[in-house]
């Protein structure tokens, strides 16, 4: 009996071996199943639920979405009610013990940028910082080693090393916005993605829409942020590639109405990777992407 009982016991500690004995893991965005991919390699089973360019702030999750979650033996999301739309669920699992891990959980709430548009009432869009997005690889690590002991030594390894690589990326990050002049680096999007990133940066930074793409730019916000570029000689402002396009248009045709011009500088990774197995589907991939375009069209 006791014999069947350890038996039963080694079964369910190991429960997520029933197909190929490997950790399985979902992540919510693009941006975090990149994580997960630098630090789990193929040790893990990884399955992300938000495709390139899908707009995390009005996620729903499909029935098979919800299946995936409740059958993960970890789930890892953002937090900070990035996922507006799956807060119902996470609380759902938590309530029944499940393995949930918000990675903005290990960031100091007095480094966050507060907004009322969010029931966290913070802005969410904490990986423009890379300080925060290596602080939030330690922890991602960390949990991974508990879930995974046997692998602990791989994802310690591969930790490292990404880590290496987020200073080489801070490094270089900085070396070309230091090529725009001050008074031109003023970043102006189709909603709020890039708080953090102004703050860490040294750029201004403006959204059409609120911090959520949730609600709607008005005809005012247009006529006060095409003054705003007028004022202020904005060469270029940007679209993102998981918010619609005809917002940032509908502000480009307000400054032409007022007899002044501004290009299109290009498409920005916000809230979601590019393709994958592109360059741009990965994170670092994205943020030199973004510097790049923000660089090259504001010179
Ligand atoms: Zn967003």
């Amino acid at each position: 009996m006791i014999v069947l009982l350890l038996g039963l016991v080694g079964c369910k500690s190991n429960s997520n071996s029933k197909d190929n004995g490997k950790l399985k893991v979902v992540a919510t965005t693009s941006i975090i199943t990149d994580l997960l991919h630098q630090i789990g390699g193929d040790a893990i089973e990884i399955q992300g639920l938000m495709g390139s360019g899908v707009d995390p702030h009005l996620y729903k999750a499909s029935e098979g979405d919800v299946n995936k979650l409740f059958n993960a033996d970890v789930v890892f999301y953002s937090g900070l009610h990035l996922e507006g739309k799956l807060v119902d669920i996470f609380e759902r699992m938590e309530k029944q013990h499940k393995n949930t891990v918000a990675i903005t959980d290990v960031l100091d709430r007095k480094e966050l940028l507060a907004s009322e548009q969010f029931g966290s009432n913070y802005d969410p869009h904490i990986w423009f910082n890379v300080g925060f997005w290596k602080q939030i690889t330690q922890y991602v690590t960390d949990k991974l080693k508990e879930r995974d002991p046997e692998n602990a030594e791989l994802f310690a390894e591969n930790s490292k090393q990404y880590l290496k690589e987020l200073d080489a990326l801070e490094v270089e990050i900085k070396a070309v916005i230091e090529t725009l002049p001050k008074e031109k680096r003023i970043v102006v999007t189709a909603h709020d993605a890039f708080n953090y990133f102004g703050t860490a940066y040294g750029f201004q930074v403006l959204g059409l829409q609120g911090i959520s793409t949730a609600t709607e730019a008005g005809v005012q916000d247009v006529q006060q942020l095409s003054q705003f570029i007028i004022d202020n000689k904005v060469k270029s402002i940007f679209i993102e590639t998981s918010v619609p396009r005809r917002n940032i248009e509908a502000l480009q045709a307000a400054v032409t109405s007022k007899g002044h011009n501004v290009s299109i500088g290009g498409d920005l990774y916000s809230d979601a990777l590019g393709t994958n197995g592109t360059v741009e589907g990965t994170y670092i991939g994205m943020f030199k992407y973004n510097v790049n375009t923000i660089v090259n069209a504001l010179k």
